[in-house]
């Protein structure tokens, strides 16, 4: 099946007011007559508004790097007594389409586990906001071969109990946490490897024709002179550009070699 790839851009803690105007402008002029790629760039929250205003009328859609909720009760908290949180309800009313959750970087410094993901990633899906879901080893776990039950554990956990239906619409990034920000990136056969075998998770999780739909990225050290290799893979369908999508020149190459 022919999935549509999908090239997302995470600023990560990175660009005030003006800064983030001007890659977004910068971007939305090179991307202009993109339609055969999904492309998103995702803010900090506090440029959210100013990137909004710039991403109308261009093919660049809204997204964010994490959101907050748990499950209180049977239910998705989105507001309430949790000093300095933002929700998925206020994303999707800030205009936001796609959020990443479970980054190795918030799984690292602020103790994110897959059941907090899988907690955001319900209270997400009750608003309408797609995940794009992070997953990935960190280099002791490939240099101990157990890659692929490291990621099974985490993809199982993030999605426990969650819908057929909206998983389908869902992105999962695989993201080898040796290669993020190193300038490491995985060879083109071992993201492959790891991607079929996420693929193959989710035929059992969901059947065949979800499996079949849901896109997954691959993440690391992405850049214009590695990306059409990657990307010409069989199972990756795009990419989570942290580092190369901050230049908007580099982050259009990846995009354009994803075509
Ligand atoms: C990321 O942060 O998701 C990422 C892939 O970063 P980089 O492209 O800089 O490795």
């Amino acid at each position: 099946m022919a999935r549509k790839k999908f090239i997302a851009g995470n600023w990560k803690l990175n660009c005030l007011q003006a800064e983030a105007a001007d890659l977004v402008n910068g971007l939305a002029q090179l991307v202009q007559s993109v339609q055969d790629v999904d492309i998103a760039v995702c803010p900090p929250f506090l440029s959210i508004a100013t990137v909004r205003e710039r991403v109308k009328g261009t093919p660049i859609k809204l997204g964010a790097q994490n959101a907050f909720s748990v499950s209180k009760d049977g239910k998705s908290v989105m507001s309430g007594a949790y000093t300095g949180e933002v929700s998925p309800a206020m994303l999707k009313d800030a205009g936001v389409e796609w959020v990443i959750l479970g980054h190795s970087e918030r799984r690292q410094y602020f103790g994110e586990t897959d059941a907090k993901v899988n907690a955001k990633i319900r209270a997400c899906y009750e608003v309408g906001l797609k995940p794009i879901v992070c997953v990935g080893e960190l280099l002791e776990e490939r240099d101990l071969g157990i890659t692929n039950s490291v990621v099974e554990i985490q993809v199982r956990g993030c999605l426990a109990g969650l819908p057929a239906e909206k998983v389908a619409e869902s992105v999962i990034a695989y993201e080898p946490v040796w290669a993020i920000g190193t300038g490491r990136t995985a060879t083109p056969a071992q993201a492959q490897e790891v991607h079929a075998h996420i693929r193959s998770i989710l035929v059992v999780l969901y059947g065949q024709s979800v499996a079949d739909q849901v896109r997954i990225q691959y993440g690391g050290s992405m850049k214009p002179d590695n990306a059409k290799e990657l990307l010409a893979q069989k199972d990756i369908d795009g990419g989570l550009i942290g580092g190369a999508s901050l230049k908007a020149k580099d982050f259009a190459d990846i995009i354009l070699a994803a075509r």
